[in-house]
């Protein structure tokens, strides 16, 4: 699907209808819709009860909360300026961008590395195979893909699914810090060695920053969890274990309970 053309204060609303178009089953309120005067997203337990700002007023126009309303409109804006975009050559050749979906008002952010064939086609990160892993990590984690915000290092397809180019990320780099900081989430993820190279300006092997809690300098306020991308765990199951620990720590941090471990 393509993204919404528009662009100005209509950004909420075509933040919306995109959500809409891609999750036609998927009743946008849940991850967008304050309920009550609260302002707390319905069913999620990454609602960050300490941001909310306004208070909802009744009628159909006002059931955002001020905290909510004012992300969706700024991501709606942001949406807009990277479906225009095409300030490196990946923007020539993608079939759709793919900014990222999700609560946006969450307490956890996922950012991988960047689209591939599928996320293309369909405007939708992380889908396909390695999605479908990362929506069982998510759940493993007692959430649901709709709590958390998933968004990616590049927005745009690098031919042949090759890794996204130094130039590319640069380029594309300011969008993604601009989605941090309105999302402004407590914990983020970074899944495989794109999203830790361009977050943490740190060429590492992967192996050495993975599972280490980090802070980004711009965003001090923010816990940041390196591992690997469920990708490789698709190439590499044996690595699963370490990633559910680094997946544990986040739970850690945000005090979501811990899984049952049933007794065999
Ligand atoms: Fe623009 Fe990023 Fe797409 Fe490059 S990858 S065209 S910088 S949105």
């Amino acid at each position: 699907m393509k993204n919404p053309d528009r662009s100005g204060m209509e950004g909420l609303f075509v933040y919306l209808e995109y959500l809409s178009g891609l999750y036609p089953d998927l009743p946008v309120s849940q991850s967008l819709h304050a309920s009550g005067s609260s302002g707390e997203t319905s069913g999620s337990s990454l609602k960050d009860t300490t941001k909310k700002s306004g208070s909802a007023v009744d009628g159909p126009e006002n059931l955002m909360s001020e905290s909510v309303g004012s992300k969706s409109v700024a991501l709606g804006a942001l949406a807009v300026k990277v479906n225009e975009c095409r300030d490196c050559s990946l923007g020539e050749s993608r079939a759709n961008p793919v900014f990222g979906e999700g609560n946006v008002d969450t307490r956890l952010l996922f950012i991988g590395e960047g689209p591939g064939a599928e996320e293309d086609r369909t405007g939708r990160p992380f889908v396909g195979r390695a999605g479908e892993l990362l929506d069982r990590m998510i759940v493993a984690m007692g959430l649901s893909r709709e709590e958390v915000f998933i968004a990616n290092a590049v927005k745009c397809r690098p031919p042949s699914n090759r890794t996204p180019e130094v130039v590319e990320r640069d380029a594309c780099k300011h969008f993604l810090l601009e989605q941090i900081r309105i999302i402004s989430p407590e914990a983020i993820v970074l899944l495989g060695q794109t999203a830790i190279f361009q977050m943490l300006s740190n060429e590492s092997p992967i192996s050495s920053v993975r599972g280490v809690e980090t802070i980004l300098p711009s965003f001090p306020g923010i816990r940041v969890m390196p591992t690997y991308h469920p990708a490789y765990l698709l190439r590499n199951p044996q690595a699963k274990a370490v990633v559910w620990k680094d997946l544990q720590q986040v739970m850690k941090w945000l005090s979501l309970p811990m899984p049952v471990l049933r007794e065999k």
